[in-house]
């Protein structure tokens, strides 16, 4: 296997997992088997238990890791499906560090970052090529260089790049190159000193990926190259994208990125086949229909914290020719009276995503309430599907106190509630119902139509459950249980069935929709949302 770096400099926020997934794209393009993997350096052992203030979405793989958003970068963008192994952070290599020094595995020696937690660190990267088929490994360090906690993530790179050697190992340095108005000028100063730190601590990039706002022209790549010590055909303009992301893969390709890091790895392929990536792309950018779609959430300000919903609804934008207007609405805002009419008059389809906590919730119950009266396509995801519920209940079987007992735990209607097995988890930390599960879908039912299967897998991330006890009363109103664990006991899907089209999932579909996989409810939502008069 080989293997591929990914360092970031200068600033957060490059788009590095962005590049590294698109360099996936193309390689994967070129026929090689491509895995990915992201080493971050913080101490959280995963983020799971973070805010979305402080790292976006959390995004859940099918055995149930809590990973970093950019994981789902990787698996839209290649072929991959991934796993525990493909997110490592300090906090999981200390934990395996410090536990193994309790065993006395260590005994008579002090314990380092170099070599203990470096070797570690380089055995988890082995791992990959050990428990997988990949010809290529693309592993991004997470931060920026200069970050102390990356130290002992670099200081593994140095070794293992030296341990493997040069045509089977190698670096991707992405780095700022900044526009200076008052200059007139792009300035590579920034990039100079941050290939100097880490050349500083035995670090020489391969390749360099400068992202600017303008054209880097030849003096710009010409500087780069000789301050960066690398060729100036492997200095890589990394331009912001017109219009979406997935641009990203073509324009690295007309760079050339693909072309020198095979000749650095002695990978010989024919060309990347781009035809299939540059359509779906121009179904992006140039759709034929607009369909309007609100997002009724909590964290509608953060543009990461229902990343994977909006890139799902690209998708599946593309499938059918449409580019999506996202209208997103604070669910907070639909609390007052008058309140849903104000803000999702007129849009085509509502969706309210998964959510956590009691802020915004009479807002997103509004929410379903609106589309369930007006017609209007609704997918609700996890929480989204917890409130479509709880409405129901209230305002269709005339229970006016049912709940989720995670809003209200005296609730003498608790249609959602705490399954048995999770009352006694105090720990926060990776204990809710994590990852991939079966799910049997209904004959008959608008979910097994858009499936077209008997038997699902989809990714999972809570704790609450459907409470089964009111399944019949509820169905009888007409909201029917349409997709189910094997054994029956939990409600994994609902739909209503006097209404257009209303589902709402106990999972996360967003977690598996892909630009050349688009997700059946994400395709059945927006066809009902194009068809849907406001
Ligand atoms: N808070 C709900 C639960 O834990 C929903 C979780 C979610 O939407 N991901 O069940």
């Amino acid at each position: 296997m080989k293997t591929i770096f990914v360092t970031g400099g200068v600033v957060s926020s490059l788009g590095k997992g962005l590049a590294a997934a698109s360099l996936g794209t193309l390689l994967e393009s070129r026929g090689l088997r491509v895995t990915m993997q992201k080493l971050d350096p913080y101490l959280n052992v995963d983020p799971g238990t973070m805010s979305p203030y402080q790292h976006g979405e959390v995004y859940v793989l099918d055995d149930g890791a809590e990973t970093d958003l950019d994981l789902g970068h990787y698996e839209r963008f290649t072929r991959c499906v991934l796993g525990r192994r493909n997110n490592l952070t300090s906090g999981q290599v200390y934990e395996t560090v410090l536990a193994r020094e309790r065993r006395g595995d260590y005994l008579g020696k002090t314990v380092q970052v170099i070599p203990h937690v470096t070797d570690e660190i380089k055995s988890r990267i082995h791992e990959l090529a050990r428990k997988g088929d990949a010809d290529v490994a693309i592993i991004e360090i997470g931060g920026t260089t200069g970050d102390i906690e990356g130290l002992p993530f670099l200081e593994s790179i140095r070794q293992y790049l030296l341990e493997e050697g040069e045509e089977n190992a190698m670096l991707i340095h992405v780095t700022l190159v900044p526009f200076i108005k008052a200059a007139g000028e792009l300035k590579t100063k920034p990039t100079q000193q941050s290939v100097a730190k880490l050349r500083e601590i035995g670090l020489q990039p391969k390749v360099v990926i400068a992202r600017s706002e303008y054209a880097l022209d030849d003096d710009v790549r010409e500087k780069l190259s000789l301050f960066c010590n690398v060729p100036k055909r492997a200095v890589i303009e990394a331009r912001d994208v017109d219009h979406t992301i997935y641009e990203l893969p073509l324009m690295l390709q007309k760079e050339g990125l693909d072309t020198v890091v095979c000749e650095a790895l002695r990978l010989e392929t024919p060309p990347a086949r781009m035809e299939d990536w540059a359509k779906f792309v121009e179904r992006v950018v140039r759709p034929r229909k607009r369909v309007s779609i609100a997002v009724v959430g909590k964290y509608i300000e953060l543009q990461d914290a229902y990343k994977s919903i909006y890139e799902s609804l690209t998708h599946a934008g593309a499938a059918h020719d449409c580019g999506i207007d996202l209208v997103l609405v604070d669910a907070e805002d639909l609390e007052a009276q008058g309140g849903p009419e104000k803000h999702l008059r007129g849009v085509a389809g509502i969706l309210v995503p998964g959510g956590f906590g009691d802020r915004g919730i009479e807002g997103k119950i509004a929410a379903a309430r609106y589309a369930r009266e007006n017609r209007t396509p609704y997918l609700g995801i996890c929480l989204g599907m917890q409130v479509a519920v709880v409405e129901f209940a209230r305002n269709v079987c005339g229970h006016a106190k049912a709940d989720s007992t995670e809003f209200d735990p005296e609730t003498q209607y608790p249609v959602i509630y705490l399954m048995e097995d999770q009352k006694d988890v105090t720990n926060k930390g990776a204990t809710m119902r994590l990852g991939s599960y079966p799910c049997v879908l209904r004959k008959n039912t608008l979910a097994h139509q858009l499936y077209g299967a008997e038997e699902i897998n989809e990714r999972h991330r809570h704790r609450y459950e459907f409470n089964m006890k009111y399944r019949e009363a509820l169905e009888k109103q007409g909201m029917v249980v349409s997709g189910t664990s094997p054994d029956g006991v939990l409600a994994e899907l609902v739909e209503l069935s006097n209404h257009p089209w209303f589902v709402a999932c106990q999972f996360h579909p967003e977690f598996q929709s892909r630009p050349r996989a688009t997700h059946p409810l994400f395709r059945g939502f927006v066809a009902a949302s194009l068809s849907h008069v406001c």
